[in-house]
């Protein structure tokens, strides 16, 4: 599933591509998860600024609006330059957003995905947006930021973590490899949390997302000149995925369990479950 890196990477691959590039036609398939909020053909001449990206968001802003794209749960996008013919779509391409440049599609086989239009300037306004989490890549987001989200939720760290209300950007998989790197039981009430160990989970996520994103970044190819598709690449997990093998730093069998119908990995050895805070006057 696309989070926060797999769609920074998305964006750093198509920002040469797109950038500058004129809207020619809108051709939309299947419905996906949400209407796209416009007439296509009202988007025909419009060029595209900027692209920018909240949490999972893709945005692609234009003088009078933004193109929201999220990838759901299977999403990801082909860039194909206009020297080279395009294909006709596939049963799982459902939007086809073609420029002077080229054109892009969207891939999504399970359609959680989906393509919005948000008029006016303030895309950040706008409902998906506006209830999002600080970006765990700037540095309004810290342990400090962390502790104060934390105050007085009786939740388990991990599901608290996917809400996208604490911290923008995170899924399944770096929710569990963040919570090994700062050794923090996935079960843990976020209300135990102390400031230190919000420092220690805010630095892992961080650390955690960085990695990923030098690790598509370094993947990327040139895809402003060669047809190909964006937001999959493989990382080395920790815990992710490997119920049962070894834990990396302590041999002991990663376990899995279900939190929220998610499933959750984790070292039962390297990663405590933090006991409830002191209370004030009662140490
Ligand atoms: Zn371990």
């Amino acid at each position: 599933m696309p989070e926060l890196p797999e769609v920074e990477v998305t964006r750093l691959g198509l920002e040469p591509a797109l950038l500058g590039t004129r809207i020619t036609a809108l051709r939309l398939g299947k419905p996906l998860r949400w209407p796209l909020n416009i007439d296509p053909s009202a988007l025909v001449g419009l060029h595209i600024t900027a692209l920018q990206r909240r949490g999972k968001y893709l945005l692609l802003q234009t003088s009078s609006g933004t193109l929201i794209v999220h990838l759901g749960m299977s999403g990801s996008l082909r860039w194909t330059p206009a020297q080279h013919s395009a294909a006709p779509l596939s049963p799982h391409e459902h939007v086809e957003l073609q420029t002077d440049r080229g054109v892009l599609r969207l891939r999504d086989p399970r359609r959680f995905g989906a393509l919005l239009w948000h008029a006016g300037a303030d895309v950040q306004t706008h409902p998906l947006l506006r209830t999002l989490g600080p970006e765990p890549l700037l540095t309004d987001f810290d342990g400090t930021a962390l502790c104060r989200a934390l105050h007085g939720r009786s939740a388990a760290i991990k599901p608290l973590l996917l809400s996208q209300h604490i911290v923008a950007g995170i899924g399944n998989i770096y929710a569990c490899e963040a919570l090994f790197r700062a050794q923090i039981d996935p079960r843990t009430p976020a209300a135990h949390l102390r400031p230190a160990d919000c420092q220690r989970l805010a630095t892992a996520v961080r650390a955690t997302l960085q990695q990923a994103v030098a690790l598509g970044g370094s993947s990327l190819r040139d895809f402003a000149h060669t047809d190909g598709e964006l937001g999959y690449f493989q990382m080395q997990a920790q815990v992710y995925g490997r119920a049962g093998l070894p834990c990396r730093l302590c041999a002991t069998p990663i376990e899995q369990i279900v939190q929220g119908q998610r499933s959750t990995y984790f070292c039962p050895k390297c990663q405590k479950v933090l006991k409830a805070k002191a209370r004030a006057g009662n140490r």
